[in-house]
This record gives structure tokens, sequence and C-alpha cells, in this order.
């Protein structure tokens, strides 16, 4: 028979969003007991360094999401290797992988994503990686230490941080990009241009608009061959094309999903007792415009707040300014707002050397921003969106204006 195990609140994964939730409720004054099933092995860490300053590290390591002692609090368990196998919402109950049965109040989905794998022929060779946990950095990182030639697959945030790294480390590094330029999915022509300007100038040879037909290689990857023929000498593949939400757990429970588990703004899911936040949920989304799945930090912790308000019956309808950064050589971008449906920019400061910041506008507001190491004006430019003040765009245009001055 398998033990039965009450609780105030099933976490499902512990990462950014499972750690944050846990933090809230217990800030809060939430008296009920927290159980955490988290199918990692290691404490809750930041994911971030993985791909940036850790990954130069001859031993991978992360900062703690919450030091070792929250965790000893009595009323809150954390389940390190557990995964959670199903659950069964008509009973609020679960089925833990080390054999416990649960009976929940409340059931928080914060199962994240994994990273997208390619599937041409080759994919699977060793030496290819991708990079989403911890496990993957250190093994990744094992590998570079005696790579020459390094082939990154996808130029968004992950693949070129993944690039400027292992170019910090000597490493002949190429990366490739079905899309005509970089960081196509998340900014502007401007700031791509700026980006792949930087790489180049570092080394890094891009070849862009140009997908992979295969990894070729007996055991071991050897070489990368383009769709235009070109074939790139690798020692290491790394994969950052994207990732999927994991949605597996939820769509087993029959609850609605449609591109990650879809919530409201209280980040309740179809499911009564059963709420989702972080990279794992979709939500409606003021400033974005529709049904978004953000997968930043911020939003894993801004959902996480929200849900423990929900939790503890003081639910508030969550608004608030996606933001992202992404750090390559010594440049810091930072981001906020959603800028695909701006009708017009404004480019402050000197876009070739930086800082420099890309202002994004709909209709007489500022509704995104892309900061270049200008984190001044990143800070002013959030709060702006934030309160959707129309302003002049003459002045904006003037970079001698501070934009605090809009504020
Ligand atoms: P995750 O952190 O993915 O955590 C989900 C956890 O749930 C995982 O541990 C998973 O194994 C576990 N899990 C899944 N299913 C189950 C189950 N059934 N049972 C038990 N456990 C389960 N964001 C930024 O804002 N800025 C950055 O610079 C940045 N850089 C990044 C660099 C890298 C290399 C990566 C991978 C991500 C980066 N991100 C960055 C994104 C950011 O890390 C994510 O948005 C954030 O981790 C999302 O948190 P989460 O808790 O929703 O998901």
């Amino acid at each position: 028979m398998r033990k039965t195990v009450n609780c105030g609140v099933l976490v499902v994964g512990a990462g950014h969003a499972g750690a944050a939730l846990a933090a809230a409720l217990r800030r809060r004054g939430y008296a009920g007991s927290i159980l955490l099933a988290s199918d990692e092995p290691h404490l809750p860490y930041e994911r971030p360094p993985l791909s940036k300053a850790s990954l130069l590290d001859a031993e991978p390591s992360s900062r703690l999401l919450q030091p070792e002692a929250f965790w000893t609090d009595p009323g809150i368990e954390l389940a390190l290797g557990c995964r959670v196998e199903r659950i069964a919402i008509a009973r609020h109950g679960a089925v833990l992988s080390d054999g416990r049965s649960i009976r929940y109040e409340w059931c928080v989905l914060a199962t994240g994503a994994r990273a997208r794998q390619l599937t041409c022929p080759g994919a699977t060779l060793d030496g290819t990686h991708v990079l989403r946990t911890l496990a993957d950095a250190q093994r990744l990182r094992q590998a570079l230490g005696s790579a020459r030639n390094v082939v990154v697959i996808g130029a968004g945030y992950v693949g070129l941080e993944v690039a400027a790294s292992a170019r910090s480390m000597g490493k002949t590094v190429s990366v490739v990009e079905a899309q005509p330029r970089v960081l196509s999915r998340v900014t502007s022509p401007p700031v791509s241009e700026f980006f792949e300007a930087v790489h180049r100038r570092n080394g890094v040879a891009l070849h862009l608009g140009k997908g992979v037909s295969a990894l070729e290689g007996e055991r071991r990857v050897r070489a990368v061959t383009l769709t235009d023929g070109t074939r790139l000498p690798a020692d290491v593949v790394v994969v950052g094309i994207g990732i999927e939400a994991e949605t597996a757990l939820a769509e087993q429970a029959g609850i609605a999903c449609h591109g990650g588990v879809l919530v409201d703004s209280h980040f309740r899911t179809s499911a009564p007792g059963v709420l989702a936040i972080g990279d794992c949920s979709r939500h409606p989304n003021d400033f974005a415009g529709g049904m978004w799945r953000l997968e930043s930090v911020q939003h894993a912790q801004d959902s996480a707040s929200g849900a423990a308000l929900t939790i503890l019956g003081q639910a508030q309808a969550y608004q608030d300014v996606p933001t992202f950064w992404s750090e390559q050589y010594d440049l810091r971008m930072q981001s906020a707002g959603i800028a695909k449906d701006a009708d017009d920019m404004v480019i402050r400061g000197d876009i070739r050397q930086g800082p420099f910041s890309v202002v994004y506008l709909r209709e007489g507001r500022m509704i995104a921003i892309d900061a270049v190491n200008n984190a001044r004006e990143f800070m002013a430019a959030r709060k702006l969106i934030h309160c959707r003040t129309t302003i002049d765009r003459a002045m904006v245009n003037d970079s001698s204006v501070s934009l605090k001055a809009f504020a």
C-alpha cells in the first residue's frame, strides 16, 4: 500500500518559480505545509549563470535560489530526485516517484520547460549538447575543455551567450541560425545587427539564414553540414533552438494546455485547486497583448508571488511589464515590454559602440525598450511602459534628455 501524505501546497518542480513560491508563501504567513517535488538532484539553483559566468569555471556550479537553511523549515519539505508521476484532479491527489501518494489542498505546476532537440540525421551523436540544467552545464563544460571547434546551433540568447563564453575560452566558434538575423525572436533588426557585429569582432563565424541538414561522425560528432552544403568541423555542438513547455503532467490530468498550461490572471488552470506558474504557463498579459508564455526569471518570480496571493485568498489580477536580460562579453542587454506591435522606434545613444537604447512606441506610448549597458534608461523606461504614459517623440529622440524626465 502506498503511504498517503497530506499537504497544504504541492509544488511540482523546484526551479525559479517553485522555489519563489515556497518563499512567497512563507513570507506572507501561509501556515500550511508545503511539499516541493523536484526531479533534479540539486538544491534549487539559478539557471542564468549556466550559459554565462558558470560555464567559464572548471567545475560549473550555480548560486542557490534560497540559502540552504531555508529548506530546513519544518513546514517545507523539499523532495529532491523525486518526480510527480501523475495528478488526479477530482480527489486532489498526486503520486510521487518515491512511492508516496499525496493529498493536497493546492497543487502548483512549476514544471518549467525542456530544451528543444534537433531532429536531423546525426542529432544524437556524442558531443552534441543542450543547455537547460546544471547537469547539462557540467557535461558541456567538460566537453569544452578539450574541444577546439565549437558549433552553436541557434542564435537566441542562450546560443549567443554560449558562443561568447566559448570564445572567452579561446575556442573556434561558429554560430548557425536559420533566420536571417540573430535574436530575431526577441529584438529589432538594429539590435540584431549590433550583436552580429560584436560577435564577428570577437571572432565568431556567423552563418545566418542557413539550416542544419546533418551532424556527421561515427560515434562522436565531427562536423555539421548546413543546408547550403557548408561543412563546419565540430568537436562540440551546442543546440540552442528554444524550449518546449513541460506540460505532460497537466495534459495527462486533462488540464487545458495550448503551447503551455493555460491560466487566468490569478494563475488558475482549468482544474479546480491547480495553479501553474513560470515557464510552463501561458497567461493573459495586457502589456504584451493576448496570451503569453514568458521565459524569464522575472516572470517565474512574479507569477510565484501572484499564485501565493491566490492560495492565501488575496488574489490580485497579475499585470506586470515583462523583463529579460542577456550577458555577452562585456555587454548587458536589459529589455522591458514586448515590441511586436510597435509602430515607431527610436535609437538613443551610440548603437555602434554602446551604451545605447532602442525605444519602441505604439500610438505615442512607450511599449518596450532594449537597453545595452544602459541600466538607468532601462529602469526609467520600465516605469514609463508600466504607466502607459503618452510621450513626446521629439524629446525621446534627443538622447541628451533623460528618460526620467518623462516620468
Ligand atoms: P525551471 O527553472 O525550468 O524549473 C522547473 C523544474 O521543474 C525543473 O527542475 C524540472 O526538472 C522540474 N520538473 C519538471 N517536471 C517535473 C515533475 N513532473 N516532477 C518534479 N519536477 C519536475 N532568464 C532570464 O530572465 N535571464 C537570463 O539571463 C536567463 N538565462 C538563462 C540561461 C540558461 C542557460 C537557461 C536554461 C535559462 C535562462 N533563463 C534566463 C530562463 C530562466 O532560467 C527560466 O525562465 C526560469 O528558470 C523559469 O523557471 P521555472 O521554475 O518556470 O522553470
